[in-house]
């Protein structure tokens, strides 16, 4: 494409986790490359912003190529050829608030039919959206079926919780499967990476006696502790306060944490292993601008022998001497309430289990489990995609759910909760009049207030078959109804059409 005179695009999940895309790139291609994302001040994006506008009057000095995050589907293009979004599957590409709504993903496809330009998916376990269009010929499908350099799997290992905690086998919060390959990898000086979910100390604190739990003053969420400030934390409005020494409720001195996150594991894994070096990479340790790139510098260069973090460690990094990947807590993936929660689990587990092993030995993958017996476990020790799918999808058939169905998420917000209800009742109402969809709540949320707003959710299921142009005008006209009753006026209402 670039020989042929047009411009390519290039999108990944995360900017940040990508130095080692950036360089790639600009080895190849140098000055022609632009890199876009939403950590550039407004200065560098407006260059970046010129720069692909100038290509149409200058190809020489503009920018041909650009490396870019889910916003670069915004910049001016004039001759698109190709657009390749890179690990499409990634939920980073959908965009939740503010609007506009939109996932990436999605609009590449719309931008080079516009271009009539070339779009290439690519991803290991593709989102099931993109496969259904795949094997629907709705898009073309490319297997590959050879990994780069011959590279075997991993071994997937399930290492039972349950049982080894009633066995008195657990290593604190390892099992003896995950400690023992740990501890032959450290012998024979080869690096570990431990996955687990939740940063911080612990996601909750919990009295002993009378089992209250700190909860945010703005938010309807139990706060996670983190040692290292020894404050809790509120990780949807960013709300802290310290650790008292008491309950707040009855008094009692017995106020312990619960439950594992990143933090704490690090703790743990020092006194296990008090030879090894040990880094963590989550939201916390990566606030400066380059501690990202130093964590991984360290691992490349054999600095730091297990490297604990969250899904910021699964993103297609490669490391040479990584043979061992433990997942510390599947089950919470596993049975997170979202009809989505098997295919992400699969994705997350597989991402984080290609890290493991190299060009001259295979990897060991240990997943920590209480259910050693789930379908989806034994099929990410298949690592069989296929089946997964075809499960999944009779169950999105059956219950209604995309890939088959489309979804309109409606979120009615206000800081009265009563306002809150009465409104999303309303509109409940005059959506149900819509003949030719499945119109599901209001109903809260799992966390029902964020930073003191109460919001309710109404869930819209309507055949892929359907005009969704017209669906689209009719909920318009449902919304514009409800707040025109002039109590509703100055509630907030918000549509995410194809929610991830
Ligand atoms: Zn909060
Ligand atoms: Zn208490």
């Amino acid at each position: 494409m670039i020989k042929s005179g047009r411009q390519a695009l290039y999108l990944v999940p995360e900017i940040a986790l990508t130095t080692q895309i950036i360089k790639r790139l600009k080895n190849v291609f140098g000055e022609k490359v632009g890199i876009y994302h939403s950590k550039l001040n407004s200065q560098e994006r407006v260059e970046v912003w010129e720069k692909v506008l100038q290509f149409k009057t200058e190809p020489t000095k503009g920018y041909q190529v650009v490396l870019g995050a889910r916003s670069a589907v915004f910049l001016p293009f004039s001759n698109l050829g190709i657009i390749i979004v890179d690990e499409e599957h990634e939920n980073s590409f959908k965009q939740f608030d503010p609007a506009p709504r939109y996932n990436a993903r999605d609009m590449a496809v719309v931008l080079g039919f516009q271009h009539e330009a070339k779009v290439l998916l690519g991803s290991a376990t593709p989102s099931f959206e993109s496969y259904f269009n795949a094997i629907n010929g709705k898009y073309a499908l490319v297997n590959l079926f050879k990994r780069h350099s011959k590279m075997e799997l991993p071994e997937i290992i399930v290492a039972d919780v349950k049982r080894a905690y009633k066995r008195k086998q657990m290593h604190s919060i390892l099992t003896p499967e995950l400690f023992i390959q740990m501890e032959t990898a450290l012998e024979n000086g080869e690096q570990i990476i431990l996955f687990q979910n939740r940063r911080g100390y612990s996601p909750f604190v919990e009295c002993f006696k009378c089992g209250w739990i700190p909860k945010c003053q703005n938010c309807d969420v139990s706060l996670t502790y983190h040692k290292y400030k020894n404050r809790l934390t509120c990780h949807y409005c960013g709300f802290s306060q310290s650790l008292h020494n008491s309950c707040d409720s009855c008094g009692s001195p017995e106020v312990k944490t619960r439950g594992f996150g990143t933090e704490k594991i690090e703790d743990e894994i020092k006194l296990l292993f008090k030879n090894a070096r040990i880094a963590r990479m989550d939201l916390d340790t990566t606030q400066n601008k380059h501690a990202f790139e130093k964590i991984i510098h360290n691992l490349e260069n054999k600095k730091t022998d297990i490297l604990v973090g969250t899904q910021m460690v699964t993103k297609g990094l490669d490391f040479e001497h990584v043979s061992v990947v433990g997942i510390l807590n599947a089950d919470n993936l596993i049975n997170f309430p979202d009809f989505r929660a098997h295919e992400r689990a699969y994705q997350l587990i597989s991402q984080v289990a290609g890290r493991a092993g190299r060009k001259h030995k295979r990897g060991k993958v240990i997943i920590q489990t209480s259910q050693p017996d789930h379908l989806l476990i034994e099929l990410i020790k298949n690592q069989d995609y296929t089946r997964v799918w075809k499960t999944q999808l009779e169950e999105r058939n059956l219950f209604k759910y995309p890939p088959i169905y489309r979804l309109i998420k409606i979120t009615v917000k206000h800081k009265n909760v009563s306002t809150v209800e009465r409104a999303s009742e309303m509109l409940g109402v005059e959506l149900r009049k819509i003949k030719s969809i499945v119109v599901l709540g209001p109903e809260f949320p799992l966390i029902a207030r964020i930073q003191l707003w109460y919001q309710k959710e109404i869930w819209l299921k309507f055949d892929r078959k359907i005009n969704s142009d017209q669906v689209k005008s009719l909920v318009l006209e449902a919304i514009q109804t409800t707040k025109q009753s002039p109590l509703n006026s100055n509630c907030m209402i918000n549509v995410d059409v194809d929610p991830a």
